[in-house]
């Protein structure tokens, strides 16, 4: 069994590359939920939706985000309507969300929706959020002072401003899912993706127990670097780090997963660093982390599951 903790577009990439060498319930996604929230009364939760579109084959390879060959009709007329349009909605992926959110309404958990969504279609690994509860990722902006949600900050600010401290909202009162709590316990290996280590590992980490578990089987614990050569591939996780006073590029990601990860998979552009990550006590291997297709997914998968 393998457990992976992962985000959305990076972790995903990689998680594919596990679940085609796997093909089945034994690899097992913790994804984060921190991201979420609501809109136009539907629940919306990008980084579930990014793994599932991935590992089904149907997701957008042109914008890292959303449904392949999806159109934005309903989100153009809503706009002409004075909608709220900033969070761009295509008119397949809108089923998605139409379907989540009558379920939850309906009672059910998130974790039996996304089961349901998983398996319509036809995805054997198993995907679980990290909680059923809502937490959120806010962030204070360094000059305003203004404290932000997610989607504003990624979506509306473009990730632009610089960042003085990150909140993760009702972790310490969220309840883990058992199911992830079990895989974590069971699994040979459990693998850290080159997700956004603040943005997306971070608010998984911060439900009550995964940071203990981490700790507890950290000689198992093995973590993808998500920069390459210092910078991040897409998204503000270079940054984030240094803003958060991390050192730059990836000493900064070792620095973050030094007491959870025994291992740490670091890409070539960044092998002048060996000895620095290693002097924070880990094991490290270097290898081509860029997975700029299915075939690199699948490569950098191999690489791992071979490590010991
Ligand atoms: P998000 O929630 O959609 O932002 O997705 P993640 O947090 O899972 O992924 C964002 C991170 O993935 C960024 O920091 C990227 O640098 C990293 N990333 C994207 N593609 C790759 C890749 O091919 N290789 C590696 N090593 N990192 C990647």
């Amino acid at each position: 069994m393998i457990t992976a903790l992962c985000g959305g577009v990076g972790g995903a990439k990689l998680l594919n590359g596990l679940n085609l060498i796997m093909n089945n319930a034994e690899l097992k996604a913790i994804v984060n939920v921190g991201d979420d929230f609501w809109l136009h009364n539907l629940k919306i939760c990008p980084d579930i939706d990014s793994v599932i579109y991935k590992l089904a084959g149907v997701s957008n390879v042109t914008y890292g985000w959303g449904i392949q060959g999806d159109t934005f009709r309903t989100m153009s007329e809503l706009e002409m309507l004075g909608g709220e349009s900033w969070f761009k909605l295509g008119d397949l992926d809108l089923a998605t969300h139409l379907y989540r959110s009558q379920r939850l309404i309906q009672g059910a958990r998130l974790d039996e929706i996304t089961k349901e969504l998983k398996e319509k279609r036809q995805i054997k690994a198993e995907i679980y959020p990290v909680t059923n509860d809502e937490i959120a990722t806010e962030l204070t902006l360094k000059e305003s002072k203004k404290t932000v949600g997610f989607q504003e900050y990624f979506v509306k600010l473009k990730h632009q401003p610089a960042v003085s401290k990150v909140i993760y909202k009702n972790t310490e009162t969220a309840t883990c899912l058992e199911t992830a709590i079990k895989s974590i316990e069971k699994s040979e290996k459990i693998i850290i993706c080159p997700s956004n280590p603040i943005l997306s590992v971070g608010p998984i980490i911060s439900v009550y127990p995964v940071a203990d578990l981490l700790r507890k089987f950290k000689n198992k614990v093995i973590a993808v670097t998500p920069l390459i050569g210092g910078k991040a591939i897409k998204g503000p996780a270079d940054h984030i780090l240094t803003e958060l006073r991390y050192s730059a590029g990836v000493l900064g990601v070792a620095e973050y997963y030094r007491e959870f990860a025994s291992t740490l998979i670091i890409d070539k552009l960044d092998a002048d660093l060996i000895k620095d990550i290693e002097n924070l006590g880990f094991n490290v291997k270097v290898t081509d982390t860029l997975m700029g297709n299915i075939s690199k997914e699948l490569k950098l998968a191999e690489f791992i599951l071979d490590q010991d």
